[in-house]
């Protein structure tokens, strides 16, 4: 057949108003995964729902070799019985949306200033949005005699279990075809750092005097808090309002509610792969916290919290500055006499999870506090001049007429849990897992016209 130029997918342009509406529908289906629901889906309805939407809009496209795994993972084919060339996975999957602070209703899709607002328009539903429009060009073409495979899954936030479920019983990783991720901006990201979860926790009993009633603060465990609050008793507000002082920060404020105090910690969320560009609403809180007169027992424990945090052990210290690694406070509670919280950290390959998990246990020491640790991925490397990622360094610039950017990044995406994965090929809007996400609309169709030519590309030249 006769070679087509990347203008040829130009054509996807004018299927950008389609692609809108399509991506308003994806956002109203509030798919946060829930990996303890109890209605018989693996991840709750709203994600066993943004499959089958998916897949009635495949089917309505054309695309009517769809496959559910048991409501994990999602595939849509472009030809059957034809070897894959080449995967493209999404996830369907999106984080909270926060309690407050949005301009516009996350789950209604508000269209605004050439963008799309709401809650997965940049991450990951957009992207899923374009492929879903490319394969269709493709299959309305007839352009290509190897198979595209789309991969759609529903549990990515949380660490990409639909993926292993996918992996254990229906396609190993190794039979996978070379797959790449348009989850990451549109640069080509050849790493990916690993990720530790931890969650401290302490009983606390606690005296007659000042008493914590409550504590919460936390979206996500991959979300750096916006915003925390505790509830107080046997403690005066201007005493509160004295540690408040102390602190001597913005954002921390107290107001009486019948024999309690409520503190309240107003920062700025973020992904906590970049924890610097938000301010950590938990650790505002727990500053104020340990200058109030508990018993003994709990301001040891919320002292050693705070401590951790703010002047972590040296070996930590020492990767924070050289930055091969964040460190993170993503959840603060309290409930029923237990306290406990969430730890997020990245970390890149010259770091092992061991040594971090070390380093947290030696500073926790004698205190009454636990670690419990979950190791969510390892560093995942594809070499920057494997084939795979130079043929797509070749790809990006002959479809962008711009050089390609071959990097690593601290957050994970499903590349990380594929044997020959890349993040690749999404053009993105901002504000990801933060309030007032959005997409300009042309990123549609340009991600769909890369991905497009991308799969015509390697599955003519394999
Ligand atoms: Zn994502």
């Amino acid at each position: 057949m006769t070679p087509v130029s990347p203008s040829y997918f130009d054509a996807l342009y004018e299927q950008t108003d389609k692609m809108v509406k399509t991506l308003c529908e994806w956002i109203a289906i509030p798919s946060v995964a829930n990996e303890n629901a109890t209605d018989g889906t693996p991840y709750g309805r709203a994600c066993l729902r943004m499959l089958e939407k998916i897949e009635e809009d495949a089917r309505a496209l054309g695309l009517c070799a769809c496959r559910n795994f048991d409501g994990h993972v999602l595939t849509v084919d472009l030809l059957e019985n034809a070897p894959t060339a080449l995967g493209i996975a999404c996830h369907a999957d999106v984080v909270g949306a926060g309690r407050e602070g949005w301009r516009t209703d996350p789950w209604q899709a508000t269209v605004q200033d050439g963008c799309i607002f709401g809650r997965g328009a940049s991450d990951n539903k957009g992207a899923g949005v374009s492929a879903l429009y490319a394969l269709a060009f493709l299959k309305k073409q007839g352009l290509l005699h190897k198979n595209i495979r789309l991969y759609f899954g529903s549990d990515e936030e949380n660490g990409s279990a639909c993926l292993r479920y996918y992996q254990e019983h229906y396609e190993r990783p190794e039979d996978m075809p070379p797959i790449i991720v348009p989850d990451a901006g549109n640069e080509i990201v050849h790493g990916e750092w690993g990720i530790l979860r931890a969650s401290l926790s302490a009983s606390l009993s606690q005296g007659k005097g000042a008493s914590l009633l409550s504590i919460s603060a936390g979206e996500a465990m991959n979300i750096i808090p916006g915003r925390a609050e505790a509830r107080l008793s046997g403690v005066s507000l201007s005493s509160v309002n004295e540690a408040i002082r102390q602190v001597g920060k913005e954002g921390l404020s107290a107001v009486e509610e019948g024999d309690t105090v409520l503190l309240t910690a107003t920062g700025k969320s973020c992904h906590s792969s970049m924890p610097s560009q938000g301010f950590n609403a938990a650790l505002l809180l727990l500053s104020a916290l340990c200058r109030l007169p508990f018993s003994s027992e709990t301001v040891a424990v919320l002292s050693t919290l705070y401590t951790l945090y703010t002047t972590p052990p040296s070996f930590i210290g020492q990767l924070l500055e050289k930055a091969c690694l964040t460190f993170s406070l993503t959840g603060l509670f309290f409930k029923d006499g237990r306290l406990s919280t969430w730890h997020d950290s990245r970390y890149s390959y010259s770091v092992t999870a061991r040594s971090i998990e070390e380093a947290i246990e030696g500073a926790l020491g004698a205190s009454a506090l636990f670690a419990s640790f979950q190791r969510i991925g390892a560093p995942h490397l594809i070499e920057k001049d494997h084939p795979f990622v130079m043929r797509l360094a070749d790809i990006y610039e002959e479809c962008q007429k711009e050089k390609a950017t071959v990097t690593e990044m601290r957050a994970g995406t499903y590349a990380s849990s594929l044997d020959l994965g890349v993040a690749y090929g999404q053009f993105e809007g901002g504000n990801i897992h933060g309030i007032d996400e959005y997409l300009p609309i042309d990123c549609l169709p340009k991600t769909a016209k890369l991905l497009a030519y991308t799969a015509y590309r390697m599955a003519e030249e394999q």
